[in-house]
């Protein structure tokens, strides 16, 4: 294939090649994170009206949402998206962020996901080279990317996208891609388990919640994915980042300090930051 082979040879087109495919799966990225906390919420709604017979049950007559169907269309009108306001990025930027139709403004999170997805895998690209490495760097960014997406607009980590991922870091790592096999176990079990130790130590002494259950999973998947001796960087580097952002939207908006803040894309964030600067960042953790 002299596609594959340029793309061995080069790394200036790997990375370009990379990041338009970034774009692309940005795309999809941004249908999973508005559609799939829907898909979830409508589950949660029939499993309810089962236990508790009084709740109607949901209109069988109604098309459910997946996350192929309906066809994208303006939440504002209805109307549909043409194919070429589609693309990626420059669809946003052509229509200057405004539907084509009623003229009310688009979200700005579809640019900036796509966006985001494209830099990500840039930066893989730029580190990894060509590779099964990257392949699985590729995955690991999307995914993360998507959940922090989701987590920041509805405090929730789907157990669907983040117990796959754990998996996905086990059994990649039983052939030594990222981290050995018994420091990726290792790495799964302190993960899940120091979190929800502080998790109940917190409890305990507040009689708050001060994360989600979500937040053990997704530290057990990154654990699996780099190795116990990872954890203590990422829990650090989130927690700084995390209480920075925090007390900055309690100085500036003067948010409560009783809401919750969702820690995921903190954990998310440090999360790649190890996949991208582990061995920096191990060196600085283990002098
Ligand atoms: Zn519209």
């Amino acid at each position: 294939m002299p596609l594959i082979e340029a793309l061995r040879a080069s790394p200036a087109l790997l990375v370009g090649g990379v990041a338009v495919l970034g774009l692309l799966i940005g795309s999809f990225l941004n249908v999973v994170s508005l559609r799939l906390p829907r898909m979830m919420e409508a589950d949660w709604r029939k499993q309810a009206a089962q236990i508790l017979e009084e709740l109607p049950l949901p209109d069988p007559a109604a098309r459910p949402v997946t996350l192929y169907s309906p066809r994208s269309c303006c939440p504002s009108c209805g109307a549909a998206i043409r194919p070429w306001h589609n693309i990626p990025l420059f669809g946003w930027l052509w229509l200057r962020g405004r539907c084509a139709d009623c003229g009310k403004p688009i979200s700005v999170q579809y640019p900036l996901l796509e966006l985001a997805a494209a830099v990500l895998a840039a930066a893989c690209a730029w580190r990894f080279g060509w590779g099964l490495q990257l392949a699985a760097a590729l995955g690991l960014s999307w995914t993360l990317l998507v959940l922090t997406a989701i987590d920041f607009r509805e405090q929730l980590l789907p157990d669907s996208i983040t117990l796959p991922l754990l998996w996905t870091g086990l059994v990649l790592n039983a052939f030594g891609l990222f981290a050995g096999p018994s420091a990726s176990i290792a790495g799964a079990a302190l993960g899940y388990l120091g979190l929800r130790g502080v998790y109940e130590l917190f409890k305990l002494a507040t009689g708050k919640e001060g994360m989600g259950h979500g937040d053990f999973k997704l530290l057990a998947a990154l654990g699996a994915w780099f190795g116990a001796g990872a954890l203590p960087m990422i829990i650090l580097l989130s927690s700084l980042v995390g209480s920075v952002v925090g007390l900055s939207l309690i100085l500036l908006r003067g948010r409560d300090r009783n809401q919750p803040i969702s820690f995921g894309p903190y954990l998310a964030g440090a999360g790649w930051l190890m996949l991208i600067w582990g061995d920096v960042l191990r060196r600085l953790a283990y002098p």
